[in-house]
């Protein structure tokens, strides 16, 4: 079989374009017209397949989704307006009111506050675990559980769970194993291969090409029996694999409205054609980075899965074989050093984000954790201390320098 950036460039297009353009064009238009009104009858009931409205379905996205069931080898991928509208459309479509997810405090910031703020009120609990011990993830299994949910690597604590074993005790179990694979996404991680149900993802990282775009996606290996989930069982006896595709097109999907733009499909299609060299490149820095900076006498606890002194290394090299993905912390002697350091760079730039082409730095802390107290800070693995690094795909020699002249200006 072909390999990911092949298939990547040469997908085949669903449909054939009128004038067979090489670039699948960007369809803006809001709906599409029929011939008759028994055709249009047939449409709505799904006996012919067509577009009808750009909410539900429209050709660019469908050929983005199509390009990335094709790279992952999936069951069937939706693709919506943002990571965390990937998130919360899965998350509303596998549990309700009384459940509870399995996950853990390390979790990206807004995805926390998702679980904490936007569901728990309706009565969907997440319950907080250490991702690590799974004596403790099996003992926090109950009948109203619903799903373990973690991240490949976690943003920004870079902790890397063995998903293997998680998901094998979710399939004992019959609960879906779902992971945000936005750190590593598809081509660093084969989700399939380790057990990951439901693979969702912010696009507008490492796919969108170099940060064009803000998008999202819910991936569907195929691998869960939906017979086994409370809200799904109705859609399993009709639909069997295909059931939680149906349960998002017809429901949270539809109904919330969370659809991506045409000219955002285009442009995340046209990053996944180049993903496999941007996130080879920018592994391949964030090594070498890591490497210096735990060189240097006056960085502490460089954090990198990539790193043989990282305790996730074992993990990281079995899942990521391909690179640790782009991402590192490391700490220096106070906030007051980290902001002096920060202001010093002249190639790195100030901003959150990351996986974009160009490396991007922050300080956590006072930034995408900003609105938690310390305490909470504290337990989310967030420390004063820490900064962020997203690596891009610069050449390496100027990275290194311009890191060098930012450390100049520190003790
Ligand atoms: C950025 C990010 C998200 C949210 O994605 P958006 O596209 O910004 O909505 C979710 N999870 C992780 C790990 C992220 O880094």
């Amino acid at each position: 079989m072909a390999g990911f950036t092949t298939r990547a460039i040469h997908n085949k297009y669903l449909k054939d374009d009128a004038h067979r353009s090489l670039h699948f064009p960007i369809y803006n238009s809001v709906a599409y017209e029929f011939e008759t009104a028994e055709e249009i009858e047939k449409a709505f009931l799904g006996e012919i397949p067509s577009h009808l409205y750009s909410r539900i379905t429209n050709p660019t996205v469908e050929n983005f989704e199509q390009k990335i069931k094709n790279v992952t080898d999936s069951l069937a991928v939706v693709a919506l307006s943002s990571g965390m509208a990937a998130i919360s459309n899965l998350i509303l479509s596998i549990a309700g009111s009384g459940d509870n997810i399995i996950t853990t405090k390390f979790l990206f910031g807004n995805t926390y506050s998702l679980f904490e703020k936007t569901l728990k009120p309706w009565g969907l609990e997440a319950q907080y675990t250490d991702m690590t011990d799974l004596k403790k993830i099996e003992a926090s299994i109950n009948k109203n559980t619903r799903a373990i949910f973690l991240e490949t690597i976690t943003n920004p604590q870079l902790e890397v769970a063995d998903i293997k074993a998680i998901s094998k005790i979710a399939k004992e179990k019959g609960i879906l194993t779902i992971a945000d694979t936005t750190i590593t996404p598809p081509y660093l991680f084969r989700s399939r291969d380790f057990g990951v149900d439901i693979e969702i993802l912010s696009s507008t990282k490492y796919i969108s090409g170099g940060a064009t775009s803000v998008g999202g996606l819910i991936i569907d290996n195929g691998t869960f029996d939906w017979e086994k989930n409370e809200n799904l069982k109705g859609e399993a006896k009709k639909y069997g694999p295909f059931s939680l595709i149906k349960k998002l097109k017809r429901e949270s999907y539809r109904n919330l409205g969370a659809c991506l733009s045409p000219n955002s499909a285009y442009l995340q299609s046209l990053g996944l054609e180049t993903l496999a060299i941007r996130a080879d490149r920018s592994c391949a820095n964030a090594l070498s980075i890591a490497r210096y900076l735990e060189s240097n006498k006056k960085i502490k606890d460089v954090n990198y899965p990539g790193l043989e002194s990282s305790s996730s290394y074992a993990v990281a090299k079995a899942q990521f074989p391909k690179g640790a993905g782009g991402l590192l912390t490391f700490d220096l002697g106070s906030k007051e050093a980290c902001f002096n350091f920060i202001n010093r760079l002249r190639i790195i730039r100030r901003a959150t984000n990351l996986n974009d082409n160009k490396s991007l730095i922050l300080h956590p802390a006072s930034t995408i954790f900003c609105e938690y107290a310390p305490q909470l800070r504290e337990e989310m693995g967030v420390r004063e201390t820490m900064i962020r690094l997203a690596v891009g795909i610069e050449d390496i020699e100027d990275l290194i320098n311009d890191i060098e002249y930012g450390l100049e200006g520190i003790q």
